[in-house]
């Protein structure tokens, strides 16, 4: 249905197959739905104008602006449109032709006129003598969708395609909903709530279509997790471990390990890891998600269980998201365990510079840490008794993923861990399968970040604030390049390369600068990271959605530009890898937008389920939020703040798992949805 190029650009915005297409769901509408004659029209009203195109053409101005200029007529006068740039306008806008054009009426020396509207033809469906009907429109007259887009795929060309569908589509939107349910919740049908998201007859109606649909991906996703919690219910481990006496004296060596530390653990992270040490002595396998903001310390929670295991002759395996991640996980553990004996391999896709994981059966390490390249079956000899897998950043992976993961193992114990702040009574709600421990407090000595948003004028006196606290305390600065785009694309390496060359020849001639992103070769990435961790570099330039979660203690100041593009949750995520030396930390927000009073929270606002908090009610504000890297759960129409609804659509999951036979077309949604939901749950 579509060429090559927009599938892989669809592909971004999570769309491959017609379903996917029919439930990508505008963000807000454009209100065109009031019609207006030209001699009524009044300036600074949003309209839709009728009307007969009497002539069209490019007019270059002085200054060299290209200009289409267009001049439009109804049966009640005539105004002059214009639009930039566009110059296939006078090529696609037919002279004599009748078009609807929607947007604000201005006013310019007098009169009024349109300027950029959206255009769309008027097509004649039949016509009898004089009767004519006309075909509807999708891009003016009407509420009009506007969808998330990417590069290369504008609303206009989602709404060309997701149009039609709607109506071929039609006997595809069959209600899977039990009436019974339908009535007591007075929601819209399903066929009715798709096409009034997109197409909504009026305001109320799209909102009754968002309710519907936000009420349905609530449910699914409860009713998936209660069956993953029924499937993992009936599980037993290979072999139960013991902590207390785990061989020889465990649970004195499990002491003797702690002991070791640098630090003294925090008593949330005690906490925790008790919870998860009882865990580990069930004949059930543990399914638990560790949350802490990020710092909070979750590695060494992740290393002590995996100790656990090792002690009680079982292999680990730790996955990280990314390389870098991964990389620097391998160095951490390593230097935890081995001198406890445990020995560690390191698992990527290109292991250029490291020893490689051990293959020889009956040798292998006692833990691997790695990225997806744990998952190929090139891998698979790696593996040897896996008793307990770690997932770091579990919601960057899929349900599958996990699962595979997991049956390298003898169902084996299960540890996420997340940095995204959900609540807890949310995901206890929504994840009936998981248990929940969460790290709630710093490293004791912690400072806050001091955060501050600077207005553009000050910039240069940023610069030479960095240099001075570079030069006078030895410490390091990431300066942080402006999102571009959600994923990072040649654009935004491009855009990275630029501001680097810039600062190096021109800010910081006197300082070694290092550039980081996602293009380059994973030698090199881990080059530039290794010389900026031991001191090489003092300033690292990079694109805003490569490896957030590196920790270099150094490091005390960031600069984050277009920090208004994300976020306030991932803004915080962000700064939080610096400052983790117990020195205090500076973090420096620029941004081209005058609205910054929604980043002002980050001044005073320190912890990140509070920011997410903020961000909910901020959503919908056009920034681009940077989701898939920083973490949210990607709920399309639902919200985490709805706990009302959290709660209604969580008892009615209840009652609908057990009876789901009854409803044969819920039980194939709900395995469409769980299939379709692998990869980005
Ligand atoms: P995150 O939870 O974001 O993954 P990390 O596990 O990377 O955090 O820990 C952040 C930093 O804090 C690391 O340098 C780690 O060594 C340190 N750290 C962890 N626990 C403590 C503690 N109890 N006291 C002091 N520092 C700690
Ligand atoms: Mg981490």
């Amino acid at each position: 249905m579509v060429g090559p190029a927009y599938a892989k650009r669809l592909t971004k915005l999570g769309i491959l197959t017609v379903t996917d297409l029919l439930t990508h769901f505008p963000t807000r509408y454009e209100d065109f739905s009031l019609i207006s004659v030209i001699d009524k029209l009044q300036a600074g009203e949003t309209v839709t104008v009728c009307a007969t195109v009497n002539s069209i053409k490019n007019i270059y101005t002085k200054n060299h602006k290209k200009i289409q200029q267009a001049i439009v007529s109804d049966e009640t006068g005539s105004m002059e449109i214009i639009w930039f740039n566009q110059m296939f306008l006078t090529r696609t806008i037919l002279k004599g032709e009748k078009y609807n054009f929607s947007g604000k009426i201005e006013e310019s020396n007098g009169k009024i006129i349109l300027i950029s509207p959206q255009y769309e033809k008027i097509r004649i469906l039949n016509q009898v003598e004089d009767d004519e009907s006309f075909a509807p429109t999708i891009h003016t007259g009407k509420l009009i969708p506007v969808y998330p887009e990417t590069y290369g795929v504008s609303s206009k060309w989602l709404r060309s395609r997701i149009a039609p569908l709607l109506k071929e589509c039609k006997s595809e939107l069959f209600e899977y909903l039990p009436d019974s349910i339908l009535t007591k919740n007075e929601l819209m049908s399903y066929k009715n709530a798709i096409e009034q998201i997109h197409y909504p007859t009026n305001k109320k109606d799209s909102e009754k279509a968002r309710e519907r649909l936000a009420f349905d991906e609530l449910l699914l996703i409860q009713l998936a997790s209660l069956k993953r919690k029924e499937q993992w219910n009936k599980e037993k481990v290979g072999h139960r471990f013991d902590v207390e006496n785990c061989p020889p004296t465990g649970g004195l060596k499990i002491e003797n390990f702690i002991a070791s530390l640098p630090f003294q653990l925090t008593s949330a992270q005690n906490h925790a890891l008790n919870e998860i040490l009882h865990d580990l002595e069930s004949d059930k396998p543990m399914n638990r998600l560790l949350e802490g903001d990020v710092g909070s310390g979750k590695t060494v929670v992740a290393a002590i269980s995996m100790y656990v295991s090792y002690l009680n002759g079982y292999q680990s395996v730790l996955m990280a998201p990314t390389e870098i991640l991964a990389q620097q996980h391998y160095e951490t553990i390593k230097k935890l365990l081995n001198n406890f004996g445990v020995s560690v391999g390191l698992v990527t896709g290109n292991n250029v510079t490291k020893q490689p994981a051990c293959r020889q059966a009956g040798q292998c390490n006692n833990v691997l840490v790695g990225t997806h390249a744990l998952l190929s079956d090139k891998n698979k000899d790696l593996f040897q008794n896996v008793g307990l897998v770690v997932i770091d950043e579990q919601h960057r992976f899929g349900v599958e993923q996990r699962a595979k993961l997991k049956s390298r193992g003898v169902n084996p114990h299960l540890l996420t861990m997340t940095a995204t702040p959900i609540p807890r009574t949310v995901a206890l709600t929504l994840y009936a399968e998981l248990d929940l421990s969460v790290l709630n407090e710093m490293p004791l000595g912690r400072q806050k970040i001091k955060t501050w948003v600077v207005p553009n004028k000050k910039r240069e006196a940023a610069y030479q604030w960095i240099k001075k606290q570079i030069k006078e305390n030895q410490t390091q600065a990431f300066i942080i390049c402006p999102l571009i785009e959600e994923s990072e694309n040649l654009k935004t390496v491009k855009a990275a390369t630029q501001e680097y060359d810039f600062l190096q020849k021109k800010v910081f001639p006197n300082l070694r600068l290092g550039l980081l992103h996602g293009r380059l070769k994973p030698k090199e990435k881990d080059q530039v990271l290794q010389d900026f961790r031991n001191q090489k570099l003092n300033i690292l330039v990079t694109t805003p959605v490569v490896e957030v979660g590196i920790d270099i203690p150094n490091a005390t100041i960031m600069m984050i530009e277009a920090a208004d593009r994300f976020g306030l949750a991932s803004l915080h995520q962000l700064r939080g890898r610096i400052g983790r030396n117990n020195q205090q930390a500076y973090c420096l927000l620029f941004s081209e937008s005058k609205n910054i009073s929604r980043l002002k929270a980050l001044e005073t606002i320190h912890v990140g389920s509070e920011l997410a908090q903020l961000d909910l009610k901020n959503r919908g504000a056009g920034e681009i939020y940077g989701t898939a890297q920083h973490g949210s759960l990607n709920l399309k129409v639902a919200d985490f703040s709805n706990l009302t609804l959290i709660n209604k659509t969580h008892q009615i999951a209840q009652e609908l798992i057990e009876k789901l036979d009854q409803f044969p077309l819920l039980k194939e949604k709900l395995e469409r949805y769980t299939i379709k939901n692998v990869g980005n749950n």
